[in-house]
């Protein structure tokens, strides 16, 4: 079968290759492909920056963001021929630390998770994957190709599950507001469900025109593009970091109104130094009750709610944020970073 393959470490060494099936041990469930979202976790892996293979072997099936429908599952597994399916991308650690052992992989303590398509297990990227019941979510099938966007949606719904467990700190906690940096596909999947909780949306990029303002505005919510700078005075009460970039991290610290909370989802390359006041930073943040936390990756529970937040949505919006679908045999325009891309997939179907 047709997977789309890479040599981590090794810059540009992706493929279309040619592998046999998936192997029984990667779980009874067998799925054929119908799409595979791409993100900046997979163009760090195809630079050569990120990723490792499943021990022993020499390349990595890559892909984490996966839709298929069920060719055959077990009996009794909660599965049919038929179902749609996501597949979770991270497994516990084999120890397990004691969040792994409470299904919380997504906090794994000892760093010893794998992840399908990016740390020592195969992914998605191929005609056809195999899963293990406990690690595949079933979604409503009328969802269709947008069935693609729950893994991405289960990193925000994660986000959004931490900011109200820290927001319950206070038990006069009510935000009205939020900021989102960046409006990629993380930034705008957080401004939605934002807007599903029925706060006041605020979303920063730098493009002027083009989609991404246009869905910010179809949200219901204010776009921004001149700069944090320009936001003069607005205090927004949660503000999620999702472009990852140095010198927005640094202008978005202290920007909260009292008790905010700054959520950290974008990853950077480390090597940024910046002059900083730190000695200010910490006055504004501990006479404000601030908090600032970082997350990654996301447990079943995340998948559930963004299953739930996308059935939810409206689906022309939602359509509107797949700007790109790149037949399989034309995997790597997939990899390319185009203007106005928001959420690039590789269609498996044709
Ligand atoms: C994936 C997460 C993963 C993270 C770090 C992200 O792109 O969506 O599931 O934990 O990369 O590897």
């Amino acid at each position: 079968m047709r997977a789309i393959t890479v040599q981590p470490g090794v810059a540009n060494s992706a493929r279309l290759d040619d592998i046999p099936p998936p192997p029984a041990s990667d779980g009874t469930i067998l799925v054929r492909t119908l799409a595979l979202g791409v993100c900046g976790t997979d163009r760090e892996i195809v630079a050569g920056a990120y990723g490792a293979t499943p021990p022993g072997e020499d390349r990595l099936v890559l892909g984490h963001e996966s839709l298929g429908r069920v060719v055959e599952a077990p009996p009794g597994s909660g599965f049919a021929a038929g179902d749609h399916v996501v597949g979770i991308v991270r497994r516990p650690d084999p120890v397990p630390c004691p969040a792994c052992a409470a299904g919380e992989w997504d906090m794994c303590r000892n760093g010893r998770y794998v992840e399908r398509g990016i740390k020592e297990r195969h992914g998605f990227g191929a005609e056809q994957f195999r899963i293990e019941p406990d690690f595949a979510i079933k979604i409503d099938g009328g969802l269709g190709m947008l069935g693609v966007l729950v893994e991405p949606t289960s990193i925000v719904a994660k986000a959004w599950d931490h900011i109200d467990r820290i927001g319950a700190r206070s038990r006069a906690w009510q935000p009205r507001s939020v900021l989102v940096t960046g409006a990629g596909p993380v930034g705008l999947l957080a401004a939605m469900m934002g807007r599903q909780r029925g706060l006041d949306v605020h979303v920063l990029d730098r493009s002027e025109t083009g989609p991404k303002p246009e869905l910010v505005h179809g949200l219901g919510g204010t776009y921004h593009w001149k700069g944090l700078a320009a936001l003069d005075g607005f205090a927004p009460d949660i503000l999620i970091e999702c472009t990852g970039a140095p010198a927005v991290i640094r202008d978005v610290l202290g920007r909260t109104a009292p008790d905010g909370i700054v959520c950290l989802a974008g990853v950077t390359a480390p090597g940024h130094a910046f002059e900083f006041d730190i000695g200010g930073y910490n006055r504004t943040m501990v006479l404000n009750n601030e908090t600032v936390f970082g997350t990654v990756n996301a447990n079943r529970r995340h998948y559930e709610m963004a299953a739930q937040a996308l059935a939810r949505a409206d689906k022309d919006w939602l359509g509107r944020l797949i700007t790109r679908r790149v037949p399989v045999a034309r995997w790597s325009e997939a990899l390319e970073n185009r203007a106005d891309d928001i959420k690039v997939i590789v269609d498996f179907t044709d």
